[in-house]
């Protein structure tokens, strides 16, 4: 039995007390166990800010961009390894381990490059400007920049249970290219992985002191002791995500907060979008990559799809049959192409979840029954059919807009085909990290998308023409921002170097051109 220890202050320490069982959810065979009882969250606080911060904070951004690309790097030579932990400790078949490890080295990697062209264009400065220099009264010689500069502080991160690698890495590129020492908290049930990447990080000597914790288990007084330099970006469910914003002190300390939560993700085809047509078949493919991809556990995954009512029924059909040659079993079985999903607790929350939703829309194929899975004991593992729902009234379906069933479930919502009705049913989910829109009418597209991107971070909007090039729209990518308003948490990750400005400080600087024009003021890209 492995014990999983958290890397704190320089050293790893091993939790006492209660321990909590890591399992492999095909088998429910315990794999692992981890406490954090006792660590000191003071002293590595202290080494974050003293020790870390500082280190970051005196290379510049090339030099930081040669240190995550290095990472990416040790991470890919010991890829095979951590595939196995993904599948053995996530449920996750390769394809989905893939996504998850290759989606961390990739970000990585992706940031390495953005740090790359940032410092062609600042050169060996550690801070950013933002706009141009400009006069603030009649005198040319009074004027104001704004810049932005890195925090001093500490950045917690504390993730979801379903991309133990991406999760981490995804927020760690973009603080370190910012220059701000982690604490990182992925989620316990299936921290195997982030446990053995960190353990490969630290063990390389590549990562400078101080600027990478990481926590398995509780983060007891840790957030408590979060002071207004510092900063806590959380991923998981809404009601988390309120319940830490309300950390004591974190108001009256202005701590910097971003939340990635909950999301009931939509998926559109407007009304000239023939069944069976390419663009039909990139929205059903969609759908079903969303759906049976890491069984369904994404947060961007499509969970509400609007068809116009003359296609619900070809939309209906099209999914049913495409899903009846899905396999699900344990994913190390020959011929198993999903998973099950990650923990107990996932498994009630998805069969309670198919439940409650049935009493608004008819089960179609699928349901709230857990299966046996391919290649696993009978009895043993959390296992969840791909359920489609379809309700009759899209506008009156109560909890399809409203209650996250984080498994391969999607509901179809018939609706009238207008661009209006579309958009308005969309922002029924209260703001969505993500919606994806099917149609060559560019009238059409223009309209939806006007009216429903004030309620979504992302909107994919797919015509004949790059359909077959295009990412899936539950790809999350390094340069396009990932958040979303509303039950959504309100958060932005990513997009390049706009990821960078959570961690750092805009401030207005008023005075001498003189001074300002040297020392702050924008350099001319060609002139660097
Ligand atoms: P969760 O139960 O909210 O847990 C998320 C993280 O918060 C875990 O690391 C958990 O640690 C930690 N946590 C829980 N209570 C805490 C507390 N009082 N203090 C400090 N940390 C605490 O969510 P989940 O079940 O892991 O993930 C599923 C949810 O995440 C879904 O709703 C999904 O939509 C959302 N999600 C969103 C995104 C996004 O980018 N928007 C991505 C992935 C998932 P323990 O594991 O130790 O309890």
């Amino acid at each position: 039995m492995i014990r999983l220890t958290s890397y704190l202050a320089g050293r790893w320490f091993a939790g006492s007390g209660r321990f909590v069982s890591l399992v492999d959810p095909s088998t429910e065979e315990v794999l692992a166990e981890a406490s954090s009882e006792g660590a000191d969250f003071g002293a590595a606080l202290q080494h974050a800010r003293e020790v870390g911060a500082p280190a970051l904070r005196a290379l510049s951004f090339a030099d930081r961009a040669a240190l995550l690309k290095d990472l990416a790097k040790i991470l890919h030579g010991h890829r095979e390894e951590l595939l196995d932990l993904a599948q053995k400790n996530g449920g996750n078949t390769r394809g989905d381990a893939k996504f998850d490890v290759d989606g961390a080295i990739g970000t990585l990697s992706a940031y390495a490059s953005f740090g790359e062209s940032l410092a062609k264009r600042v050169g060996d400065r550690r801070f950013l400007t933002d706009g141009d220099m400009f006069p603030l009264t009649r005198s040319p010689r009074f004027v104001g920049q704004h810049v932005w500069v890195p925090r001093t502080g500490v950045a917690v991160h504390i993730n979801a249970f379903n991309f133990p690698a991406w999760g981490t890495f995804e927020k760690a590129a973009v603080a370190l290219l910012a220059g701000i020492p982690i604490i990182s908290k992925p989620a316990t049930a299936t921290a195997l992985l982030t446990w053995r990447m960190t353990q490969v990080l630290v063990e390389s000597g590549r990562l400078p002191e101080g600027s990478f914790q990481l926590v398995v288990g509780s983060t007891g007084d840790l957030l408590s002791r979060l002071g207004p330099q510092d900063h806590l970006a959380f991923t998981g469910s809404n009601a988390t995500g309120a319940q830490l914003r309300a950390t004591p002190g974190f108001a009256s300390k202005s701590v910097r907060v971003t939340v990635e939560a909950d999301s009931l993700n939509a998926a559109v085809a407007g009304p000239d979008v023939e069944p069976g047509s390419d663009l039909w078949n990139t929205f059903v493919r969609n759908i079903v990559t969303d759906m049976t991809q890491k069984t369904g556990q994404k947060c961007t995954a499509i969970r509400r799809v609007f068809v116009p009512e003359a296609h619900a029924d070809a939309l209906q059909e099209a999914l049913a049959e495409a899903l009846s040659g899905i396999v699900i079993g344990n994913p190390l079985t020959d011929g198993v192409t999903m998973g099950p999903v990650s923990t107990a607790s996932q498994l009630r929350d998805a069969l309670a979840g198919i439940r409650a939703l049935s009493e608004h829309a008819t089960v179609v194929c699928g349901g709230a029954d857990r299966l046996d899975g391919k290649g696993a004991p009978a009895g043993k593992g959390y296992y969840v059919a791909p359920t489609v729902l379809r309700a009759a009234d899209a506008a009156k379906a109560g909890p399809v807009h409203d209650l996250e069933v984080f498994g391969p479930v999607v509901t179809i919502l018939p609706y009238d085909g207008t661009a209006d009705s579309a958009a308005a049913l969309v922002a029924l989910g209260q703001g969505s990290l993500v919606a994806s829109a099917v149609s060559d009418d560019r009238a059409w597209v223009e309209r939806f998308a006007l009216g429903a991107a004030p309620f979504l971070g992302r909107l994919m909007l797919l015509s004949s023409k790059v359909a077959d090039q295009a990412t899936a729209p539950g790809l999350v990518l390094p340069s396009m921002i990932h958040g979303g308003p509303g039950r959504a948490g309100g958060g932005e990750e990513l997009g390049g170097e706009r990821g960078l400005l959570f961690y750092m400080q805009r401030t207005a600087l008023q005075g001498d051109s003189a001074v300002i024009g040297k020392a702050f003021a924008a350099k001319d890209p060609a002139a660097s």
